[in-house]
């Protein structure tokens, strides 16, 4: 039964509690890592037609704990906040979690190493590290990017802006989703400055940001936000 004829039985059971191994254990599980600083609209956009182009059974926004590539260049808001909004801005949304295991690792994250956290989370699972162009074009730099692409198949999805090319020794798949103009950075910014942020976060997002009084008197730092 399609998850469309799914929504209408009467009287429908609810479906079986997500559990990490067993025969309702999800087969293929997309890794989406970021800084989250907020969340917006292009990562949910993103996580779920990813999810759907691949027929994946998760996709986990995973919460990174210490970013060491952003460090230093602007003030990051504490793991604990980001969490809570990824967490807000995926609740009602089927098939996408909220991932917490690089804050719980602790120190900086490394893909290659929660990678290895989530193999063992679902050891019957493929996995996907999914990320947008502009990550993918630092691939490289990342930490055992080897390891990353031997534990996982890399999915590429482009961002607005001119496309990348990966070196040809890093195998990755191109998802089409819709390019939405819109960045963390920019929100950040424009919550600085007093514009909105509605439409581009999620209501829940947004509460979380007013609620925890969030991304007021940012430090502009010229350069930073990749
Ligand atoms: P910042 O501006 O602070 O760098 P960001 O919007 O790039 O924030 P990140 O947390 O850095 O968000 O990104 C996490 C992942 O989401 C990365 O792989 C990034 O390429 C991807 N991503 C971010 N925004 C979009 C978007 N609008 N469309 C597609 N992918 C995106
Ligand atoms: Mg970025």
């Amino acid at each position: 039964m399609s998850p469309l004829e799914w929504m209408f039985v009467p009287n429908r059971p609810e479906p079986p509690s997500a559990t990490t191994t067993g025969p309702s254990a999800p087969r293929r599980v997309g890794l989406f890592g970021g800084t989250f600083d907020p969340p917006h609209v292009g990562h949910l956009v993103t996580a779920v037609n990813v999810r759907h182009s691949l027929e994946l059974d998760l996709v986990v926004l995973m919460v990174a704990n210490v970013p060491w590539q952003k460090e230093g260049t602007r003030r990051i808001t504490p793991a604990p906040a980001r969490l809570a909004m990824v967490e807000a801005a995926v609740a009602d949304v089927p098939g996408i979690v909220a991932g917490s295991a690089e804050i719980e690792l602790g120190g900086p994250s490394y893909t290659a190493d929660t990678l290895v956290a989530l193999a063992s989370e679902y050891p019957d699972a493929e996995l996907f590290t999914i990320v947008g162009d502009d990550a993918a074009a630092g691939i490289t730099s990342w930490e055992r990017y080897r390891e990353v692409v031997e534990r996982s198949a890399l999915v590429v999805v482009d961002r607005p802006g001119d496309p990348v090319e990966l070196p040809a020794e890093v195998p990755w798949i191109r998802v089409e989703v819709p390019r939405l103009e819109v960045s963390s950075t920019d929100l950040r910014s424009r919550s600085n400055d007093g514009r909105p942020l509605d439409y581009l976060v999620t209501e829940p997002v947004l509460d979380v940001i007013r609620s925890r009084g969030l991304y007021r008197d940012e430090v502009a730092v010229a350069g930073a936000g990749t």
